[in-house]
């Protein structure tokens, strides 16, 4: 017989998402009549818009003639790179620095897989659920404690030995004490941020990069909401900061900013001037790996992206992501209403909203009795988002109105 991983088996119980499924699920059998209306999950609902699903169909079509078929496309397609590096960084990347991929959560678990075994974590407390799961797998949780802060209970629920938390909470405006960062980390950030919807600042971020260098960390700056952000102060990428380029990986894309969550597609940047303590590049090994366990992301989705960078493409994508910073205005007046504090929703199409004292999967419980509202309890993107509730704007307007006026009738 073949042996599990042991690696799979030291995952916390169910994954956040379908335990919410289920919880779901139960209620509807006993409330067969109850109209559930979904505002937990991060995933889009509006369609594709006109221009760049037009561009979607093009590439489709190119696939039909002998003129224009295409097969693999390895990193990515010239043209796709060329104005990602164009749009998103002022062109100062080359087009072997960016890799065109099937989106960033998979970007992220292939990341994963390049650092190793023995690569040390530092996470948000809070974070999206994939920079932990994924580390663990990686094997982080079967080392022994790596980090001198574990003893006081703060290397995670449970304890992932090669997983450190760094909390964000009202305390420290939801940005970590960077002072806890341990040598050689791989710094997973994200900003905005899911699931707390805070923006680091340009001196935040300056901060992190310091850090990062001074450590010889590498930091995963995940930019997956950076088309959510509209104060021109906030920086879109990591890439705004001197010295990123010697110790910042980027992942983003198209999912949230174009509607791509089906279509599958993203990107990430790896400087050349990034190395690993031995001097090696980390641009050629993610290279190699990619194209060791990767073929490259759908040539249809491709042109769809090119299309989405282009003027009109960039004006639909702004009028999704303001479609979507709607809904969440609406959500944030309903919570202020009802005295219930917040922060997100601004620049990032979450709102994490602060119940002290209470457990947030009974507070998760609470709204769906009570308002037939699915959200998402904080508790399940970390220790520190016990409290918490999660608020995505990702939905119809018509079913953000409703739970709007169900919260502020009662
Ligand atoms: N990163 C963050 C922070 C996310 O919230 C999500 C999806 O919800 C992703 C990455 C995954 O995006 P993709 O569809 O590109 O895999």
């Amino acid at each position: 017989m073949v042996k599990r991983n042991p690696n799979i088996g030291r995952l916390k119980a169910g994954y956040l998402f379908p335990e919410i499924s289920r919880r779901r699920r139960e209620f509807a059998a006993r409330h067969p009549e109850a109209k559930i209306i979904s505002m937990g999950v991060g995933n889009t609902t509006e369609p594709i818009p006109p221009h760049i699903c037009a561009a979607l169909v093009g590439g489709a079509r190119r696939l039909g003639r002998a003129e224009t078929y295409s097969g693999y496309a390895d990193e990515g397609l010239i043209e796709l790179r060329e104005a990602i590096s164009r749009v998103n960084y002022n062109g100062a990347f080359g087009p072997e620095e960016v890799f065109i991929s099937d989106g960033s959560k998979c970007d992220i678990g292939r990341l994963q897989t390049l650092f190793g075994p023995e690569a040390k974590a530092a996470v948000q407390d809070p974070s999206y659920p994939v920079y932990v799961d994924g580390s663990v797998v990686a094997g982080a949780a079967g080392r022994e404690n790596s980090f001198s802060g574990c003893e006081d209970g703060d290397c995670g629920g449970g304890g992932y030995g090669g997983v450190k938390y760094l909390p964000c909470t009202p305390e420290n405006n939801y940005f970590p004490d960077l002072s806890r960062i341990e040598d050689g980390s791989i710094i997973y950030f994200c900003s905005p941020n899911n699931p707390t919807g805070a923006v680091a600042t340009k001196p935040q971020l300056a901060a992190l990069v310091s850090a990062a260098l001074r450590t010889g960390s590498i930091i995963v700056y995940d930019a997956a909401y950076s088309e959510y952000i509209r104060d021109a102060a906030l920086p879109k990428t990591i890439y705004e900061l001197d010295g990123a380029r010697k110790c910042a990986i980027e992942v983003n894309s198209f999912s949230k900013s174009a509607g791509f969550t089906g279509v599958r597609l993203g990107w990430s940047v790896v400087p050349r001037d990034l190395v690993f303590s031995g001097g090696g590049s980390v641009n050629a090994d993610w290279s190699r790996l990619t194209a060791t366990v990767f073929n490259g992301a759908s040539n249809i989705a491709q042109y769809g992206g090119i299309a989405a960078l282009d003027e009109e493409g960039r004006r639909e994508v702004r009028e999704l992501t303001d479609f979507y910073l709607g809904n969440a205005r609406l959500i944030r007046g309903a919570l202020k209403t009802l005295n219930i504090g917040c922060i997100g929703g601004d620049n990032s199409p979450y709102i994490w909203a602060r119940f002290p004292g209470r457990d947030s999967w009974d507070v998760f419980a609470e709204l769906l009795e009570k308002y037939h509202v699915v959200t998402t309890p904080g508790s399940g993107f970390g220790p520190a988002g016990e409290t918490f509730i999660r608020f995505s704007a990702f939905g119809r307007r018509a079913d953000v109105e409703e739970v709007c006026g169900r919260l502020t009738a009662h």
